[in-house]
């Protein structure tokens, strides 16, 4: 029986009045009989019944509970709930990776004839799916500049069902105006749909500012460790409660009930992490902002940032993400690559250990010149992920490297 469901709505200690640091850290458990303090990793691929009938009931719908792992099991169950919880979504479907997650909310919500518009300076893999993959199907995508809100308004058709984007953007750190963009959606019956990646929960709430579904890649800052690919849908009890779970059920990329457990603990320390990497991005951000060898940086916490105002009043801190441009193309962004030490050269991010990568030939190397062109990822830019460690070291990391220009 549940812990947490001895108490009423009226009670203050019930679960849903909770703050977001007690969600994170309580939210979705259920002990056994066991009394188990930590959530128990339910590594069975189905479950029994007392009786026919009992089974009936299930595979009917008529008595929930769990049924087959694809779809329902116990840890994957708690994962969501507490991520539904610190998302303030009703609903939650947890997915292999971030990829099926944006599948799962494509092909589950859309069909032949739909529109989507997107940002142009999307994740490489989303990008690709929506040009290369997602129109075979028979639903277009038109791309548009991520902060020029004419141009969404422009791109919206009858058939329009989804405006899709990331804020803050990979890896130019672009902030859109959700609420805005959420108004746009709701007058022409169309979902909003935000990849909170950057952010997480602990520092923007897109279903607050009018976003109807969250896509999460739980690979990133959600396990915080760089160990387990995961993703999650988050939304309203309707479209991802049903729709979204039908596709799962029926199509099956489904979350491991271990990945479910390793981001479910990493959920634990989200905020505290994610005040880490904030003050650590923050001070390299400025302190990259006056090195020589920086032509340009992007992080929405600088003065300069367009959208600096915007991101101050819609996100609580400004992330872990810093990417910068280094004088001289291709050869020097490698070159300050290759100069680090202590830095990971890897394309992850959202990882305890720092992470450096050039997006145009990692992130974003299968996207055409064009899209590249067009979401103005150059072959100079390079992108830090600001990990734990102390930030004197990665300072000190990315200084040796960018001497390595003079
Ligand atoms: C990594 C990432 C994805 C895809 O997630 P996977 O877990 O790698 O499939 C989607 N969106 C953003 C912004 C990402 O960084």
């Amino acid at each position: 029986m549940s812990d947490q469901g001895d108490s009423h709505h009226d009670d203050p200690r019930h679960p849903s009045h909770w703050a977001p640091a007690t969600r994170a850290v309580r939210a979705g458990q259920t002990r056994g009989l066991e009394q188990e303090q930590s959530e128990p990793i339910y590594a069975s691929s189905s479950f029994t019944y007392r009786s026919a009938a009992e089974a009936a009931a299930r595979f009917s719908g008529e008595s929930p509970g769990n049924i087959y792992s694809r779809f329902t099991n116990p840890t994957v169950r708690t994962f969501e709930q507490r991520l539904a919880a610190l998302e303030g979504a009703e609903a939650c479907v947890a997915t292999a990776s971030g990829m099926s997650a944006v599948l799962a909310a494509t092909l589950g919500l859309l069909r032949a004839g739909d529109h989507i518009v997107a940002s142009s300076g999307l994740f490489g893999a989303t990008a690709s799916l929506f040009a290369n993959y997602l129109p075979r199907y028979g639903i277009e995508v038109t791309t548009v500049p991520l902060t020029d809100l004419q141009a969404w308004s422009d791109a919206m058709r009858p058939q329009t069902r989804m405006l899709f984007l990331e804020t803050p953007s990979n890896p130019l750190t672009e902030v859109a105006d959700i609420a805005a963009l959420a108004d746009l959606a709701r007058g022409q019956g169309a979902w909003l749909a935000v990849d909170n990646c950057f952010c997480t929960p602990a520092l923007q709430r897109p279903l607050e500012l009018g976003a109807d579904l969250v896509i999460h890649s739980a690979t990133k800052y959600l396990d915080g460790q760089g160990r387990c690919i995961g993703g999650a849908v988050c939304g309203d009890a309707q479209v991802v409660g049903e729709q979204v779970f039908g596709f799962l059920r029926t199509a099956g990329p489904s979350m491991s009930p271990f990945n479910a457990w390793v981001f479910l603990k990493g959920l634990e320390t989200l905020a505290l992490r994610m005040e880490a990497h904030c003050r650590s991005a923050s001070e390299l951000a400025h302190w990259l902002e006056e090195h020589p060898a920086v032509e340009r940086v992007f992080y929405p916490g600088l003065a300069r940032h367009p959208q600096h105002a915007l991101a101050a009043r819609q996100q609580s801190a400004f992330g872990g993400i810093v990417s910068f441009e280094v004088r001289g193309g291709r050869d020097a962004a490698w070159r300050v690559i290759d100069n680090t030490r202590l830095l990971s050269i890897t394309a992850n991010l959202g990882d305890a250990k720092s992470t450096i990568t050039h997006p145009a030939t990692t992130t974003h190397g299968r996207n055409t010149p064009e899209q590249r062109a067009a979401a103005g990822i150059t072959e100079s830019l390079v992108r830090v992920s600001v990990g734990l460690e102390a930030v004197a070291d990665i300072r000190a990391d990315l200084d040796a490297a960018l001497s390595a220009l003079a």
